[in-house]
């Protein structure tokens, strides 16, 4: 039954690209026939499945961190676990900025492919706006240059829809400001509220908390912990039952995603959608690298073992949707102890973000490469430039949720930290849904190494078990 299920997954993947590529085709998307096909597709793969798979997300990782921190040994074991993870997490994010940083300025994407043609149809753009400003209040852009750079923002802004909306809410806040209304308060919020809102955060911190004063009680606290470990396996349980129909929505979201966006982004930002996915490629080449050498698990063994949740991931674009997959995955394929997997995933899938890091340079630096010397982009990347980009595309990549295109969203911080207009961002909006499912399932297989890795230097070097598929599938005390 197994493997057949993940063969079926990427069959009707495929399947999904092909019928994708097929609905592409219709000229008029506003048909009657088309929105209903899309509908249908988006109804079982968002609304069913993604549903699903949200709706076990909090009890997941309040029962996953409860029963892997309450089954590590001492204060002393459960600290060490947390450098650890916490090390290879910060190393392994600050390598993705670095390739993406590399690659972006090595291949120059913003210089090459249709980036002449986009940069002509702006400058007229721009010529058209000065044209505007003039008639409009009767001054001339350069005489009036701040009157005249506040009114193209927000001429720039009308009618971009709702992303650029979400996107511009975020700005205007310097990086303390984001620090406490994106990590701190989300962190102390009542955990009853951070359950139904599936504030991650909330929910790992108090989930931290109990554990902590569960350890400390000791025997009294014994009924809760017991209520923990087996609700932990119940969850998972549910995630197994899931997975039954993950190959049906799996089809749906890449027929639905590759119907509205595909064609389009080999069209005009092939070199950029390149670059991204290039850097990507290099940086899985070095996550598997320290698999096999820090994890002692072959490339070949760990793909194998994590395929399911890579491909729940890339579908569905989502960390946070995909977490109970990548735990199922990581503790029954893997052979990764509950007590660390329980830890280091529902941590990882929240601030862990390699390919979101990665993707947050090359896109600012793309677009400085672009519409850097326009009238209104008047930046250079110099070293600051460029070292600031590298700490804000970090800092950007923990601070977004695991959720579809959360990335964009953050990006706002690395692009105003260089001073490139928002309004810019959304010249990357046709192609973000596309890169967002290489940087999701990029972002999955760094939590899942991170949770070999650190298992094998808690076993003392001890390679996984022989046989991931046989180890044991509902053992409390492992
Ligand atoms: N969708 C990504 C994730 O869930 C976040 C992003 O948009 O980069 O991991």
């Amino acid at each position: 039954m197994r493997p057949r299920l993940h063969s079926l997954i990427f069959v009707l993947m495929a399947l999904g690209v092909v019928v994708g590529l097929l609905l592409a085709q219709v000229e008029d998307k506003s048909s009657d026939g088309f929105t209903t096909t899309i509908q249908w597709l988006d109804f079982f793969g968002k609304t069913v499945f993604i549903g699903l798979l949200k709706m076990i997300i909090a009890p997941l990782i309040l029962a996953s961190i409860v029963a892997g921190v309450t089954s590590i040994p001492s204060f002393r074991d459960a600290g060490r676990i947390g450098f650890r993870t916490l090390g290879y997490y910060i190393g392994t994010t600050t390598l993705a900025v670095a390739i993406g940083l590399i690659l972006v300025l090595m291949i120059q994407p913003g210089e090459r492919g249709a980036a002449e043609s986009m940069r002509a149809k702006r400058s007229a753009e721009l010529t058209a706006r000065r044209a505007e400003f003039a008639e409009q209040t009767g001054k001339q852009a350069d005489e009036a240059r701040p009157e005249y750079l506040g009114w193209l923002e927000q001429r720039e802004g009308e009618g971009r829809g709702d992303k650029y909306t979400r996107v511009v809410a975020k700005r205007d806040r310097t990086t303390f400001e984001m620090f406490v209304d994106d990590i701190v308060k989300p962190m102390i919020d009542n955990p009853f509220h951070a359950l139904g809102a599936r504030n991650s955060l909330g929910i790992i911190f108090f989930a931290l908390l109990l554990a902590l004063a569960c350890a400390a009680l000791g025997a009294p606290a014994q009924p809760v912990v017991d209520f923990f470990q087996a609700m932990n396996l119940v969850v998972l349980k549910i995630t197994s039952w899931l997975m039954a129909i993950s190959p049906f929505a799996v089809f749906c979201l890449m027929a639905s995603i590759i119907a509205t966006h595909g064609p389009e982004v080999f069209e005009s930002l092939g070199w950029y959608c390149g670059t991204v996915i290039g850097g990507i490629a290099i940086h899985v080449c070095v996550l598997l690298t320290l698999c096999a050498v820090f994890g002692r698990l072959s490339p070949w063994r760990f793909l194998r073992g994590i395929r399911e949740a890579w491909a729940v991931a890339f579908a569905t674009r989502s960390s946070a949707a995909t977490l109970p997959v990548t735990v199922r995955c990581v503790t029954e394929k893997l052979g990764v102890s509950k007590k660390v997997a329980n830890f280091t995933l529902p941590v990882g899938a929240t601030v862990n973000m390699d390919g979101t890091a990665l993707y947050e340079g090359v896109a600012v630096i793309f677009l400085i490469q672009m519409y850097g010397g326009m009238d209104d982009v008047g930046i250079t990347l110099v070293g600051g430039a460029i070292l600031i980009l590298f700490i804000t595309a970090v800092l950007a990549s923990v601070g977004a949720a695991a959720v579809p295109d959360a990335g964009l969203v953050t990006m706002v911080l690395v692009a105003t930290a260089v001073h490139l207009p928002v309004y810019y961002l959304p010249f990357i909006f046709a192609v973000d849904a596309f890169l967002d499912m290489f940087r999701t399932s990029t972002n999955v297989m760094g939590d899942a190494i991170g949770a070999v890795v650190v298992d094998r230097f808690e076993n003392g070097g001890a390679s996984p078990p022989a046989a991931p598929e046989a180890a044991p599938q509902a053992d409390p005390s492992a």
